[in-house]
């Protein structure tokens, strides 16, 4: 469901009926929430990742999840083309037993159209800066390697996410996870999450003698509790590129399959969710739908 769009004047406008039927659902309402959006560019895969972790969350057999047959959730499609700006959402929270024996409910949301050739920076900026303000856990998805653009962007996202927070003086943002599509090198840095956290390090830890991307590089530190890295490969050409591609698991690429493997329980697992919190209290999905409301009225220009 469409919950956030693009008003075409530079404001963005709530979808308030669509994120009231989501969110404030009698078995849903009480309940703490865990948030994951996905971010970043477009046509690089992000609908598609949660189409993936749709499919491990409601998979009856999480051993043998890739290869069960699940709905199409998120609409991901090859061509250029885009869909509209804004946030989708999950129609139906999945419900999850947290490590510590409380129920919860896991939100997935989808950011579309940011950073192609219709939207304006200000518009990429403020889904970004709402997905980030609004989610437990943030992906970044990026293609090819990390680069210093991407950390620059992430930069500008977040002070616009900062900026609609009173309080700049804790860390604002809960988990990010820079998540590289089509890595290639694995021969230097080896694919999934040690090569990815090898990878934060790199360029998040190791000093460049240079102010300028030590400033960025400490803003983003000081923007989110914890920062993880991974590293997927190619997926084969059948997912990059054939219009004919089902989601079937038998066309990936075999090292894709056995690295989603990995992933999913990684941002998944029960003691590796995190619930939602603003200013150090959890928040149910109740609580969030005020959030949303105060949020998307501060961008609302
Ligand atoms: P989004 O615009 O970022 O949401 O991208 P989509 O999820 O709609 O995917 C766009 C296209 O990229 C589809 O044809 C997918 O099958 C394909 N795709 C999905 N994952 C990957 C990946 O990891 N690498 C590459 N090269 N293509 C991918
Ligand atoms: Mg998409």
């Amino acid at each position: 469901m469409q919950i956030l769009t693009a008003s075409g004047k530079g404001g963005f406008v709530l979808d308030s009926k669509n994120l009231k039927s989501i969110l404030l659902a009698d078995d849903i309402i009480d309940k703490p929430a865990v948030v994951i959006s996905v971010a970043g560019a477009f046509r690089k895969g992000k609908s598609f990742l949660l189409d993936m972790m749709l499919r491990y969350l409601t998979a009856s057999d999480k051993s043998n999840w890739i290869h069960e047959q699940s709905q199409r959730g998120f609409p991901w499609r090859s061509g250029f083309r885009r869909h509209t700006t804004g946030i989708l959402m999950w129609s139906k929270p999945i419900p999850v037993t947290l490590s510590n024996g409380t129920g919860a409910n896991i939100l997935l949301m989808d950011t579309q159209g940011t950073f192609d050739n219709k939207s304006t920076v200000h518009e990429s900026s403020t889904v970004f800066a709402l997905s980030t303000l609004l989610s437990s856990l943030q992906i970044y998805n990026i293609t090819g390697n990390l680069q210093n653009d991407d950390l620059e962007h992430l930069q500008l996202f977040t002070e616009y996410g900062r900026l609609a927070l009173d309080d700049t003086s804790s860390k604002p943002f809960q988990k990010l996870l820079i998540l590289v599509r089509d890595w290639q090198y694995a021969h230097e840095l080896p694919l999934g999450a040690g090569g990815g956290s090898e990878l934060i390090k790199e360029w998040l830890d190791t000093p460049t003698g240079k102010k300028e991307l030590e400033k960025v590089r400490t803003h983003i530190r000081g923007c989110f509790g914890q920062i993880e890295g991974f590293l997927l490969p190619h997926p084969g050409q059948n997912v990059a590129s054939s219009p004919n591609f089902t989601g079937s698991s038998a066309e990936m690429d075999t090292v894709f399959v056995e690295k989603l493997n990995e992933l999913m329980p990684q941002i998944l697992a029960p003691e590796k969710m995190t619930v939602k919190s603003i200013a150090g209290n959890s928040v149910t999905a109740g609580q969030l739908f005020t959030f949303f409301e105060t949020y998307a009225n501060l961008f609302q220009s």
